[in-house]
């Protein structure tokens, strides 16, 4: 029997990583660009290329538009949170009964919106803390080792092909309790990532903010436990400040992309956590303020609320 098609949906980091592992891995993948303009780029460039330990490697991955009629069976939405939506509904039509969908996304709220889109497919949440960047277009750095976990919410064992990422070099786990797992990875970004953006700083220079940060992490863990996310609330003051000091020199994402121009993902970090609070009747006002003075700092970069 044929290996089944990866279809990967978003070449950009994470995207990348993924494809050029399982291509290495000799599994079928193929890219989806969003449209001609980036396929032409992407032919002119011959392939996607991995740096992994200074190593370079291209792989002349095929790839194809969103437009394309071949069906999908395996899709992995490897696009920012806010783009994942209106992504996977411009290939619904391609999607066969019963596909899989692997949803990258960091946060919460993308994975449900998509989720409820497309009810005949079975959706699969991943929570990654692999890092990667692009040096170039269609070019992945692989900077930081880290793991997978998989889960749909529903059931207790992964499928059988989840032995086809272990053996392309993806570490991965399937979960009984995925929300969970997003839920913790949520609350971390909460109480470190827009501290990062407001005071300007990496990481461990938080350490000169501990009072704030453990007031975020008590209000936090209230939430957690408000929404029946009572695991992810266990530890969270001290898992905080071990990241905090295991990654002291390093800027988060959130600083990066605001560092460079870009969009965050505010509305599915911070803003689900606000929201969540709220629909729960759990008072978090400095969760609000600390997310009012990241909306007024994006304004004032001129970059989306949103
Ligand atoms: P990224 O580098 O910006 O890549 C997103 C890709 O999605 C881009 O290549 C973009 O295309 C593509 N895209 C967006 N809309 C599309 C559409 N309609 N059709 C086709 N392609 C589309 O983002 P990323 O860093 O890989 O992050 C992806 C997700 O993974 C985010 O939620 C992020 O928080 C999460 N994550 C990332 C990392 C990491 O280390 N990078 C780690 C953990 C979690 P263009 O190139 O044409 O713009």
């Amino acid at each position: 029997m044929k290996p089944t098609v990866w279809h990967i949906l978003g070449a950009g980091s994470l995207g990348s990583l993924w494809a050029t592992r399982l291509a290495r891995a000799g599994l079928p993948v193929r890219l989806i660009l969003r449209d001609e303009v980036r396929l032409a780029a992407y032919t002119a460039k011959g392939g996607l290329t991995l740096s992994e330990r200074g190593q370079r490697h291209t792989f002349a991955i095929p790839a194809q538009t969103l437009n394309a009629d071949e069906p999908i069976e395996r899709l992995l939405v490897a696009c920012k949170a806010y783009d994942a939506e209106r992504a996977v509904a411009s290939v619904a039509g391609r999607l066969s009964p019963g596909a899989d969908i692997l949803l990258l996304q960091n946060g919460l709220g993308s994975q449900q919106a998509v989720a409820a889109q497309v009810p005949d497919a079975r959706c699969i949440f991943v929570s990654s803390t692999e890092g990667a960047f692009r040096d170039q277009d269609f070019s992945v750095v692989f900077a930081g080792q880290g793991f997978n976990w998989l889960g749909d919410g529903q059931q207790l064992d992964g499928p059988d092909w989840m032995a086809e990422l272990i053996n392309a070099a993806i570490p991965c786990e399937w979960t009984g309790d995925i929300l969970g797992r997003l839920w913790r990875k949520l609350a971390l970004n909460c109480a470190i990532n827009p501290l990062t953006v407001l005071y300007g700083c990496r990481n461990g220079e938080l350490q000169a903010h501990a009072a704030e940060v453990g007031a975020l992490c008590d209000e936090l863990s209230r939430v957690l436990r408000a929404c029946g996310q009572p695991d992810a609330a266990t530890g969270l003051h001290e898992e905080v400040f071990r990241v905090i000091s295991a990654t002291a020199a390093n800027y988060s994402s959130m600083y990066q992309d605001v560092a460079q121009g870009r969009r965050t993902e505010i509305s599915y970090l911070l803003g689900y956590a606000c929201q969540a609070a709220a629909r729960h009747g759990c008072p978090a006002p400095l969760l609000d303020q600390t997310r009012a003075k990241l909306i007024a700092h994006l304004l004032t970069k001129g970059l989306p609320d949103n």
